[in-house]
């Protein structure tokens, strides 16, 4: 049995070939961490791609989530949020990562959250500046507001602060606001043919999408101390067809022993839901039966070491 999502199938497209008014383009989503910019594109997406949790490093890398249909076809391109002040070897990943989207895009989207403006948002607005491409400013997470005038002050702040060409309130929580968001990225994208093939939703490996599901549940059972020293990594992934599921083991990095402890918890607990949350998704994503195997290893400071990033999929290269 061969791996069922072709997520990895790059071939040329076909999608609706006859139709000349055809819509595609890239649109990088930007911004501070934790302002949500993983879970709307998600929300766009209508489907779970990127890792989402309330700690700042949930999104390492720079990931593609591309939505197809009869008339459009938009790849969004999910970053790390851009930070400060950070100075070891995954911090200058993440940022050089976000960054980078910053290229060849057709346009540029920069989350913020409503009410909230920081000093990490104005080195990401002074970024903004030598933009090519235009630039959409989503304020989101507008639910937490009940009376829409209160967020009026922190429009005219954004005003004040930054040159855009529209400004959309949103809630990726509530789907508010995104037909809005879509409607402006189609009145940017240029009209040429599809640039992936319709089953093409990610640039991401299944086992990379896998990876990061475990990371995820890391991230949300987890207090504030571990998750930045953990990492992980998929040591097998393999279709058992006499069991008729997928055999999959994941190693959890961490970097000191203390940590190692923490996340196997009190007789195994922590580890054992972290397993049961990351097999679910797993089985979602892969649409069949999964045996997960989960494991933790102590490797020391590998979030500074050059060396150790590249061998964990920390590359500048797409894996
Ligand atoms: P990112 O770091 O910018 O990618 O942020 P995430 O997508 O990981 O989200 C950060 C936190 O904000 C998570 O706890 C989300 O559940 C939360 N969040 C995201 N969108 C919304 C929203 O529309 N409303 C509210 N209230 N919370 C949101
Ligand atoms: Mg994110």
């Amino acid at each position: 049995m061969t791996d069922k999502k072709k997520n990895t199938d790059i071939e040329k497209s076909t999608v609706n070939p006859e139709n000349i008014n055809y819509q595609s383009g890239y649109v990088a989503v930007i911004g501070r961490p934790n302002v949500g910019k993983s879970t709307l594109m998600n929300s766009l997406l209508g489907q779970k791609l990127s890792i989402t949790s309330p700690k700042p490093q949930t999104t390492r890398h720079r990931i593609h989530g591309i939505h197809t249909t009869e008339n459009y076809q938009i790849c969004f391109i999910d970053t790390p949020g851009m930070h400060l002040g950070e100075t070891k070897s995954i911090n200058k990943y993440m940022n050089r990562a976000a960054y980078s989207a910053f290229d060849d895009v057709d346009v540029v989207m920069f989350v913020v959250e409503a009410g909230k403006w920081t000093r990490e948002d104005q080195a990401v607005a002074d970024k903004c500046k030598h933009l090519k491409c235009p630039l959409i400013v989503l304020v989101n997470k507008i639910d937490k507001f009940k009376k829409k005038q209160d967020l009026f002050p922190f429009f005219q702040k954004l005003n004040n602060n930054l040159e855009f060409d529209q400004l959309i309130p949103v809630s990726a929580y509530k789907n508010s606001g995104l037909d809005i968001v879509e409607k402006e990225i189609l009145k940017i994208i240029p009209v040429q043919e599809a640039i992936f093939s319709e089953d093409y939703i990610t640039d991401r490996s299944t086992r990379f999408l896998i990876s990061e599901i475990v990371r995820e549940k890391l991230m949300r059972e987890l207090g504030d101390e571990v998750p930045y020293g953990s990492t992980v990594e998929i040591e097998q992934f393999k279709f058992n067809d006499e069991e008729n599921r997928w055999i999959i083991h994941a190693l959890i990095l961490v970097e000191r022993q203390g940590q190692k402890q923490i996340v196997i918890g009190k007789k195994g607990e922590l580890i054992k839901r972290i397993g049961t949350h990351a097999r679910k998704d797993i089985m979602k994503l892969l649409d069949a039966r999964v045996h997960l195997e989960l494991w933790v290893k102590v490797k020391e400071n590998w979030s500074d070491d050059e060396r150790a990033l590249a061998s964990l999929g920390y590359t500048d290269e797409i894996t």
